[in-house]
């Protein structure tokens, strides 16, 4: 066992799931196609995260209910408002050099059902965004493929999610979105897909040893030292956060909640604990909750050979979005 099941967070987020099953839950979209069947399972991309993250959240009773979303296979033009049409297309029809598709990590990966998913990751943050447009808050199960840029993948991700939301949110009117990647792996992608567009802000608070080695500026970038713990990350963040939402008005928030920063993460550098990670994404969830700006929250990076470990570490994100929805009664509030 580890120590998740005493944790602090834990024992919060049961609370919550079973004194508040009647009423109208925080909304949360996913896919059963987002894990591709047939991945090596030795590969540092633990692609059935999604499906054991989901397990999680159904075991505990959050994913049953009409606030679950799925979502529908996306148009190829939504995918290039913000990629490159020649790399879009060349990834969907199996046509990908060699070259990138070692550069993302994925070298003898694609399929069919990889494009699927990977499509279908994109729509579902897409969704998630719409949906707390409207409610107010919303996470998907995936998401925050943050190093993909405009005309080729890195890293494990082929299509920037958080960069197409951004996009679709600038479409519908929205006039500034923030992007809080708060992955322990800088967001270099999204920051140059975003370097000339002062309409969407990019905030990465991340481990500055680890990957992406070449960094590319964001709007503002902390870069943590190795083994900053759950207090000294807390601090900052407390700090940082609350003067990027005053300084830039975000009309809506893109919260990236990647768990690599924790302690037993396999990548990650860093010691956060999950009451830690609980702590952070109910701070990030409320201060901007509070301050009228809707959320959409997705699951980011995170790397650990236990599945079952890995996918509720995830689930960290959704049980803290439940609990503010919870504290705020969010649901009777009208965002629209
Ligand atoms: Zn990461």
């Amino acid at each position: 066992m580890t120590t998740f099941v005493s944790s602090k967070w834990a024992r919060v987020a049961e609370k919550v799931t079973v004194s508040k099953m009647t009423r109208p839950r925080s909304p949360l979209v996913y896919s059963p196609e987002y894990s591709v069947q047939s991945w090596p399972r030795e590969h540092r991309f633990v692609m059935s995260k999604f499906h054991d993250l989901a397990e999680s959240l159904r075991e505990d009773g959050y994913l049953t209910g009409p606030h679950v979303h799925v979502p529908e296979y996306p148009s190829e033009s939504l995918i290039e408002r913000v990629h490159d049409p020649g790399y879009v297309r060349a990834f969907n029809n199996g046509t990908l050099d060699d070259k990138n598709l070692r550069e993302i990590g994925f070298r003898g990966l694609w399929s069919p059902e990889l494009v699927r998913r990977t499509n279908l990751e994109v729509a579902g943050t897409v969704l998630a965004a719409e949906l707390a447009l409207e409610r107010g808050l919303a996470c998907n199960l995936g998401g925050g493929t943050h190093h993909a840029h405009r005309d080729r993948g890195s890293g494990f991700t082929i299509f920037n999610d958080l960069a197409v939301a951004a996009v679709a949110l600038l479409d519908k009117g929205v006039d500034r979105v923030l992007i809080c990647d708060l992955d322990v792996h800088q967001g270099d992608g999204t920051a140059s897909i975003f370097e000339e567009r002062p309409e969407v802000c990019t905030f990465s608070m991340h481990c500055q040893s680890n990957f992406p080695f070449r960094k590319i500026q964001s709007t503002l970038d902390i870069g943590l030292e190795d083994g900053v713990g759950d207090e000294e990350y807390l601090r900052i963040l407390k700090d940082q956060l609350p003067f990027v939402l005053k300084a830039f008005q975000p009309e809506f928030v893109l919260y990236d909640a990647g768990v690599d920063p924790h302690v037993d993460d396999e990548l990650g550098k860093l010691n956060l604990t999950d009451d830690g990670l609980f702590a952070r994404d109910v701070f990030v969830i409320t201060e901007c909750l509070s301050r009228g700006m809707p959320v959409a929250g997705v699951i980011g990076g995170g790397y650990h050979r236990d599945r079952r470990v890995l996918g509720r570490r995830h689930s960290i994100l959704h049980r803290a979005a439940e609990a503010v929805w919870e504290q705020q009664s969010i649901a009777s509030k009208s965002w629209a």
